[in-house]
Order: C-alpha cells, then sequence, then structure tokens
C-alpha cells in the first residue's frame, strides 16, 4: 500500500529506525536512510532495507545534531522525491541525576530528540499538506508520558515531542480528504526495546547480578513493565506500519503506547 511513496526514516542504521525502514521498505515505499555509522553499517542497512523489498534506499547521513544540516538534508530529500511518511526516530540517552547531567548534554540530547523532529516537520508537512496525504510518526517513548529517575533531557525532549505532534496533528487534521488520505501526526512510545541503546543500562543492572546479562534484563524489565518481555524492533515497526495505512486516516495526535503495560500501572 506504500508503493510509488517515499519515506524518510532518521536514525535509521541501527535498532528501531532500521526496522521501520525495512517494514516500510516492505510496504512498497522508497525509503531515505538516516542516521550514523561507518560505511559498513550503512551499507549493511541499505542492503537490509532492499532486501525488505523497498524499491529504492538511499542514505542521508545528516547529523541531526545541527539544525542547518538537517535543513540541507531536506531540501536534498525534496528533489529526491516529496516525502509522504516521515518517522522521525533519531534518538540519544544519558543518564545522570539532574545535578550532574552536563548543560552540553542536555543542549545535545533536545537538539536530536525534539529540535530536529520540529525541524523535519516544518519542513515536509507543508507539501503533504499541498498534496492531501502524509504520515508523520515520531518515536518518543514511554518517557514521553511518564517520567523515570536520571533521565532529564530524555524525558524532556519525549514529552516535548509529543506535545509538538499534538500541535501538527490539529494543524494538519483538515488536510486532504478520505480518499487523498489526509495528513496525521502521531507518536509512537516504546517501553524497553531490545537495541544498542540501552546496553549501557542493561550493562549496570548486569554488573548488580555479577555480570549476568539474563538477569540484568530480568531486573529493569521487572521494575516497570508488567509483560516483563522486552519488545524487538519489529514489534514498534509493525504500528508505523499500520499508522501509514489508508484506514488509519482519522487515528491522529494520539501517543501510542507499546510498553507491555508500563503506563498503565
Ligand atoms: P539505536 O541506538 O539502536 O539507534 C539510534 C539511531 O539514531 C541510530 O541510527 C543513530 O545513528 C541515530 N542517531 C543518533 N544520533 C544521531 C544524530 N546526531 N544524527 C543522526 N542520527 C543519529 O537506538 P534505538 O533504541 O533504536 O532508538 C531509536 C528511538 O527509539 C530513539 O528515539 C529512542 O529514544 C526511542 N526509544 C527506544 C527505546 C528502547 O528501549 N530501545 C524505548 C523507547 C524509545
Amino acid at each position: 500500500f506504500l508503493r510509488g511513496r517515499a519515506a524518510l526514516v532518521t536514525g535509521a542504521t541501527s535498532g528501531i529506525g532500521l526496522a521501520i525502514a525495512r517494514a516500510l521498505g516492505a510496504a512498497g515505499a522508497r525509503v531515505a536512510v538516516n542516521g550514523l555509522g561507518s560505511d559498513a553499517q550503512v551499507a549493511a542497512a541499505l542492503a537490509a532495507v532492499r532486501d525488505a523489498g523497498a524499491p529504492e534506499a538511499r542514505h542521508f547521513g545528516a547529523d541531526l545534531a545541527d539544525a542547518a544540516v538537517v535543513e540541507t538534508m531536506m531540501q536534498d530529500l525534496a528533489d529526491w522525491g516529496p516525502l509522504d511518511v516521515l518517522v522521525n526516530c533519531a534518538g540519544v540517552q544519558h543518564t545522570a541525576p539532574i545535578g550532574e547531567m552536563p548543560a552540553a548534554t542536555w543542549d545535545k540530547l533536545i537538539a536530536i530528540n525534539l529540535s530536529a523532529a520540529f525541524h523535519t516537520m516544518r519542513l515536509a508537512m507543508p507539501g503533504m499538506a499541498a498534496r492531501g496525504f502524509g504520515r508523520v510518526v515520531n518515536i518518543a517513548s514511554v518517557h514521553g508520558l511518564v517520567a523515570s529517575v536520571n533521565k532529564s533531557p530524555y524525558v524532556a525532549s519525549k514529552f516535548g515531542l509529543v506535545g509538538l505532534s499534538k500541535v501538527a496533528a490539529l494543524e494538519a487534521a483538515g488536510a486532504g480528504s478520505r480518499a487523498s488520505g489526509g495528513v496525521t501526526v502521531n507518536c509512537v512510545c516504546p517501553g524497553w526495546v531490545e537495541t544498542p541503546l540501552i546496553e549501557p543500562q542493561i550493562a549496570a543492572r548486569a554488573a548488580a547480578h555479577g555480570g549476568d546479562r539474563d538477569a540484568g534484563v530480568r531486573a529493569l524489565l521487572a521494575e516497570k513493565q508488567p509483560s516483563g518481555r522486552m519488545s524487538l524492533p519489529e514489534d514498534i515497526a509493525a504500528t508505523v506500519v499500520f499508522l501509514c495505512r489508508p484506514e488509519a486516516h482519522n487515528l491522529t495526535g494520539a501517543a501510542i503506547p507499546v510498553d507491555g503495560g508500563w503506563t498503565s500501572q
């Protein structure tokens, strides 16, 4: 159902973003893969997206911490093909109590996790509205809905992303029609997902259990995620694909938890 459509997935060289890029490619979209990484990592990501079925996959390597670089990437993308699907997935984490959080870390986290999404949205959404179809999916987190200790810039960035998405959903709500598909903006809010992002947190818990990684994972889950199961990146990608479907034209402004019950407590 995405054949003939073009998608940008930020942070698609690893983890959840890569799984989303593959799933959108499998649904027929041409995929612009943004994200950092070695040449080998980028090549592997592009190959995986093509293998999944994408008619085209191309790397746009912008460092999203820099607004001017994001703007240049979006200009390059306008030439590559008007964007129908925008998934803001790039994100970073740093854990420390607020008094020990370096100010530069705050600025960088807000820039990558929140401001970059604002910039891609402000540059992509007018075209979506003009064409009557668009899907913006922002990968927030349970930490866009509830807080945890030691994550001040991360939680602030994700609450901000949820708020930004609701504003954009309202502004886009009248664009297009049922026939054209409309323009929707939503957040997906995962709990724990098995990716490199959370390895330092797993390692810290494992250290408290004599270096046993499985015990560390169980301890993390037991604390917050009632299902006791990690999500896989593919599980999050499946929700994103659903949001891109024509039938989801009235599903907008939502922040959808995929968290094993975390935020129901
Ligand atoms: P990951 O570390 O596997 O991937 C992060 C991606 O972001 C990589 O492709 C990386 O290159 C990219 N990236 C980082 N800094 C960048 C920059 N300055 N410019 C461009 N790209 C940059 O992490 P992940 O777990 O797949 O996380 C993806 C998103 O999901 C993040 O926004 C994260 O906050 C969110 N999330 C993850 C979890 C989890 O448990 N893993 C839970 C909730 C939300």
